[in-house]
């Protein structure tokens, strides 16, 4: 921390609640790697009464702020002070959800990396009990002459550390400093306790934004996790960045295991076309390149994928979305191993080729190489391709569960095609009675190799009729 810009911050507020109670003063000191640079205070007009316990514990009185500045009229000068700053506050989850509410209300999205000294005390000092202002001050000696005054504790915070960076080694205080500044903080836009609803279990998570705008979809294993780090502030994710100012809502889909949630993000990633994912263009004409060795003479076809016909797999020789990007393959296929376009097809004239002028073509199309010298070196370099044959007897089901949660998901799946999830008996039932005719979708077939190369996760497969 003493490598950067730090804001050291207190607030006196009329009480404890975030959303229904206001800031009555604000004090920031601000360090710059490690000097200080400046300190600034105000009282602030809450706009209701302070309670008269409050009164008495911070001496801020009802008559001392009624000429203050309200809390938008700083709003614009605060946030220039804080903005881009780590903020360091003690029990800094108080300070930070004050800031939050009071910038929302005057139309600011505030967010910030956060430190709380209390959790950094804790780290440093793990032997002690008590972590509060009062008894850090004590034990570390340290005077503060205006207790329970914004800028007075804000001093003190700024002594406190002083005297940390005093008795603790430079690497220690970097560790916990890094560990605890990643803790992820809630956008602005989203309720304070936003994280702890969202269970620790697989599925997908959307992100929305105003007007039901869907930013983002993702999937994990585990959602809250996943979902919090995309706002742990540590790095400098631009994507993430934008999402946490845009952000007005969070969805979640609990799925059984990590294929449910891979088959239900592929889905969702499709229908809602999130802004921050990744565009997939839309698969039009899925091609593969049609090819069978046997034959010397045959030309490698562009065929369509989308009616896949199991029997056919093995002479299938990879999948693009395009006929374009299908032909494009090929000829990168042809220049990295010297063959020939015009036996590949992708040239459609009598030989010499283009290429074999530019001397990339080994010249099976003039005769120094043999066809079968040729053919061979293809099926060499297209076996890399091959599609794989799907390993079952027709239609299976796979079970997912993950330990510890109650859900159990069957999920139905067909030649690489996925048919649909039940979620009872009665669901797989119907779902085995009358399953949806299989249509071949690349992400899903991607999902599938990958997830049946694997050892399926600690998932179980049941062979269900041959369809
Ligand atoms: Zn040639």
């Amino acid at each position: 921390m003493l490598n950067e810009h730090v804001i050291f911050v207190d607030l006196e507020t009329t009480g404890a609640t975030a959303t229904y109670d206001h800031v009555t003063e604000i004090g920031i000191v601000e360090v710059d790697r490690g000097r200080l640079v400046g300190e600034w205070s105000t009282l602030v007009n809450p706009g209701i009464s302070i309670p008269p316990a409050i009164q008495a514990l911070t001496g801020i009185t009802n008559d001392m702020v009624v000429l203050a500045p309200t809390f938008p009229e700083i709003s614009r000068d605060l946030h220039g002070r804080l903005e881009g700053k780590l903020l360091v506050a003690h029990n800094a989850r108080f300070d930070y959800g004050f800031l939050r509410n009071e910038f929302q209300r005057a139309g600011i999205r505030f967010t910030s990396r956060v430190l709380c000294t209390v959790r950094l005390s804790r780290k440093l000092y793990p032997g002690h009990a008590r972590h509060s202002l009062d008894a850090l001050l004590a034990r570390h000696d340290i005077e503060c002459d205006a207790r329970h005054r914004a800028l007075g504790d804000a001093r003190a915070l700024w002594q406190l550390v002083q005297r940390w960076q005093r008795e603790r080694a430079p690497s220690t205080i970097t560790a916990a400093v890094a560990e605890l500044v990643r803790t992820p903080t809630v956008p602005a836009g989203l309720p304070g306790n936003t994280f702890d609803d969202i269970p620790e279990a697989p599925g997908v998570y959307v992100f929305y934004g105003e007007n039901n705008v869907v930013l983002y979809v993702g999937k994990s294993v585990n959602l809250r996790a996943r979902v919090m780090s995309h706002f742990s502030g540590d790095h400098c994710d631009s994507r993430d960045m934008r999402i946490a100012r845009e952000i007005t809502r969070i969805d979640w889909i609990e799925t059984g295991g990590e294929l449910g949630a891979l088959i239900e993000e592929a889905r969702l990633v499709k229908h809602m076309a999130p802004v921050y994912n990744r565009r997939l263009r839309r698969t039009m004409e899925l091609c593969s390149w049609q090819w069978h060795p046997e034959d010397p003479d045959a030309r490698p076809q562009v065929v369509s994928a989308r009616d896949l016909d199991p029997s056919r797999f093995a002479d299938l020789h990879g999948l693009f979305r395009s006929r374009a990007s299908a032909l494009e393959a090929m000829r990168e296929i042809a220049t990295a191993h010297g063959l020939c376009p015009i036996l590949l097809g992708l040239e459609n004239r009598k030989g010499p080729c283009f290429a074999y002028q530019l001397k990339r073509c080994r010249g099976a199309c003039v005769g120094e190489e043999t066809r079968t010298s040729h053919a061979l070196r293809l099926a060499q370099v297209l076996a890399t391709l091959r599609m794989r044959p799907w390993p079952f007897k027709g239609r299976i089901a796979v079970r997912e569960a993950t330990p510890g949660r109650s859900r159990t998901d069957v999920i139905m799946l067909d030649r690489w095609c996925y048919l649909g999830t039940a979620r009872s008996e009665q669901e797989l039932h119907d779902l085995q009675e009358c399953p949806p005719r299989p249509t071949f979708d690349l992400d899903t077939y991607k999902i599938l190799t990958r997830f049946f190369a694997r050892s399926h996760g600690g998932s179980q497969v049941i062979q269900l009729a041959a369809g």
